[in-house]
Formats: C-alpha cells, structure tokens, sequence
C-alpha cells in the first residue's frame, strides 16, 4: 500500500510518498511559493533531487504538479496515479469536532469550515490542499490526521481553564495541544526500545523545535499537554511568548498602542527566544552567541531550559512517577546543552544524565543518554509525522 502524506501551509505544500510495507519513503519534496511570484517544487525521489521553477498560482496547480513528478519517467518512483491508494492530510487543530483520523467527506469539510477560526494561522491552509487534492484526485480515499487527536484523552480537570463554564461549553475555549502525531510517534518507539509495552510506561515527551511542547503520556495516553487553546502557550519558543500572565497583555498593548490582533502577532511573532536574546530564534545561532559570552543570548537559553524542566517536575507530579523522558525535533535531537539544562537538577527524583552521552553525534537514532545507575531513561528520538499520518492514514481505509 503506498499512502501520499500532505502538509499545506498557505503558501507551500509539503509531501511525502509512503510504502507501507517497508515503511519507506519513496519520494519527498516542498512546493514553495504558492500563490506568490516565485513558484518552485523540490522533488527528491530516486537519489535524485529534482528543482522546477514554475508559477504555483494555488494549491491545485501545485499538487498537480506534484503528481506529476511522482509518476515522471525520470524523476517519478509509480507507474500511475493507481498505485497512490489513499492520501493523509496534516491538519493542526480539530477542537471538539473530531478526536480521531477521519475520512474526507462532504460533511467533513463543512465541519472542517466551521473550525477552521480555531486556527486561523494552520487550518485554512490544510483546508486549501485537501480541496486542491480533492480536485485533482476526486476518486481518491483521503484521511484528516489531527495533531490534536493525541491530546484528547486528557481529563477534564487537565484541559479546562478556570473561566466560566457556560463560556466552555459555549465557545469550546479549552486546552487542545499541539505536536499530537509527535509525541505520539516519540511515546511508542520509547517503548519500542526499552522493550516494554505502552500500557506500563510513565513518560514525559518532549518536542523542542521552533515550537515546541511537552506532554505527559500514562499508558500510552496523552494525560497534559502544555500548549493551550493554541499553540501560543506553554514553555517560550522561537518567536512565541509561551504562558504569560494575560494581564501582562493588556498592560503592553496599551503601552505600545496595540490592539489585540497586533498584540498577539507580537507574541506569536517577536517573543520568545527572539524576543529575549535580540540574537535569533535559531537556536544554533542562540548557542553560537552564548559561547561567545553573549548575555542575552544565555539569558533566552536559560529561560527555554528553566521553563521545560518546571514542565517535567510537574508532569512527574501528575503523572505520580516517571520512568522515561524523551526528547525530539530540531532543538530536542540536535542541541545537547538544552537536553543538560531540562534535566539537571532533577537527580533527586532519579533523572541522571550521563554527559558522554549527551553529547554524542546525531545519526538519526535513538540513543539512551541516561547514566547507567539513573532510575528514569532519558531517550532522544527522531520524529516522524509523517509516518504517523501515513500509518493512521492505512489504517483507517
Ligand atoms: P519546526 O518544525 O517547529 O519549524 P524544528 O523541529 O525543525 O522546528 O526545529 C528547528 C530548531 O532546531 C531551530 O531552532 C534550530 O536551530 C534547531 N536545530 C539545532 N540543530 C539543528 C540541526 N542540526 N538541524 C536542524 N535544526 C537544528
């Protein structure tokens, strides 16, 4: 069975063609540009990569072009557009309407209209390829994958906030999480490698990127999440604020003259790491700045590390126990002094880092950078969202 994995955003449109069998990756690629001057789609299939600078007025001109190149003589790895059995699509959020992968359906997209102001700055995007997808292949079986649905097995208690439950209940204003299909994919493979089954493990996963957020799993079940309504909330990231008192806001709108849409493009867009270091987001250049003594740059690093390991202790307090903790994406599988600062300090409760292995050479593995004696594994492990969307994708139809 081959699944074609896609991830729009409102100006480029990421693909992956899945055997399902092996679990390969038979070609991957970026169309950039959509909709603006520019258009170019990187294709990468055979060994080979594969660059057509070409206008992409909208999404349907770009994945056309992109099965296209799937089935070129030269740069394609099918014969037909048969041999795609079915597509998965990335969707951000899903708000109450759906907690599992679901199939396309007219019906499914009206729902998928009405939530789409749960995510203005994701779901529209999706929303245009899967409508550009259903255009082209309108005989093709397609699944939604959330990034949400992991997080719906949190309890009440964990993902309500303390306003008025009638408001609730009417405008579903609630905590939803982000990085779902991640912390997912990360939870079952700790497990695959310490040999046990989900069902016995207490882990804490931690997604570290651009954005990033920590869940706490029991079981295999997502039990708290620290991103919120949106992905604004939680540990401070690239450009995002993480929590901040809301209060704080008004307080700063009014100082700088902003209105409330202003104010939040400010906390999504010039905070975070950013914000504090005036260096970067990046954290290579953040590292970089700090070894050469830069006060800033140590200051955002030491917040970023502060503010995950506060996460940990408190998922180890929910989670009554701890028996893995796992790091993954850009930041989490590639910068060791921030995997050190999350877990040093916590020897107390049994998390003992061995520095030799922290700062091994990534390869793409897991490796377990835990000391020998440590009573809780620290795991780093490379994510794969796409894989999850094409295995949930597989399963359902
Ligand atoms: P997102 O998917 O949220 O855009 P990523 O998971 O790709 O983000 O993470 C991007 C972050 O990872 C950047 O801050 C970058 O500095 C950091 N990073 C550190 N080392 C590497 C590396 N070798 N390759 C890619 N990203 C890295």
């Amino acid at each position: 069975m081959k699944i074609l994995v896609i991830n729009a955003g409102s100006s480029s449109l990421k693909y992956q063609l899945i055997a399902m069998e092996t679990e390969s990756v038979l070609a991957k690629g970026t169309c950039e540009r959509i909709g603006i001057a520019g258009g170019k789609l990187t294709h990468k299939a055979n060994g080979k990569e594969f660059v057509i600078e070409r206008e992409l007025p909208n999404h349907t001109e770009a994945i056309s072009l992109v099965l296209k190149e799937l089935v070129d003589r030269e740069a394609g790895v099918i014969a037909s557009m048969d041999e795609i059995d079915a597509v998965g699509h990335r969707v951000v959020a899903s708000g109450e309407a759906f907690t599992e992968t679901t199939l396309v359906t007219d019906s499914v997209m009206k729902t998928m209209d009405e939530i789409a102001e749960l995510a203005p700055l994701h779901n529209p995007a999706a929303i245009l390829g899967i409508n550009a997808c259903r255009a082209v292949m309108p005989d093709k079986k397609m699944a939604l994958v959330f990034d949400t649905s992991f997080h719906a097995t949190m309890p009440d208690y964990a993902y309500l906030y303390a306003i008025d439950y009638e408001d609730y209940k009417n405008y579903k204003v609630r905590k939803y999480g982000a990085h779902g299909t991640s912390h997912k994919f990360v939870a079952g493979e700790a497990a695959k490698h310490l040999g046990k089954k989900p069902e016995e493990l207490k882990i804490v996963t931690c997604h570290l990127g651009n954005g990033s957020s920590i869940s706490a799993v029991d079981g295999g079940k997502c039990i708290d999440t620290s991103m919120g309504f949106t992905p604004l909330a939680g540990v401070p990231m690239g450009t995002r604020s993480g929590d901040i008192d809301v209060a704080a806001i008004e307080f700063l709108c009014r100082k700088k003259g902003m209105n409330m849409q202003e104010g939040l493009t400010y906390l999504n867009k010039k905070c975070g790491m950013a914000g504090v270091s005036g260096v970067s987001s990046d954290f290579r250049d953040l590292t970089a700045a700090q070894s050469e003594g830069n006060y800033r740059a140590d200051l955002a690093l030491k917040m970023f590390g502060y503010s995950c390991k506060k996460y940990v202790g408190a998922y180890m307090a929910a989670l009554g126990g701890l028996d893995c903790i796992v790091f993954t994406a850009g930041v989490g599988e590639n910068t060791p002094c921030v995997r050190k600062a999350v877990v040093s300090g916590l020897e107390a409760f049994g998390v003992k880092l061995d520095d030799g292995k922290n700062e091994y050479k990534n390869d793409g593995k897991i490796h377990d950078i835990a000391a020998k004696d440590s009573a809780v594994r620290i795991l780093v492990i490379p994510t794969n969202e796409e894989l999850v969307i094409a295995r949930e994708t597989a399963a359902l139809v």
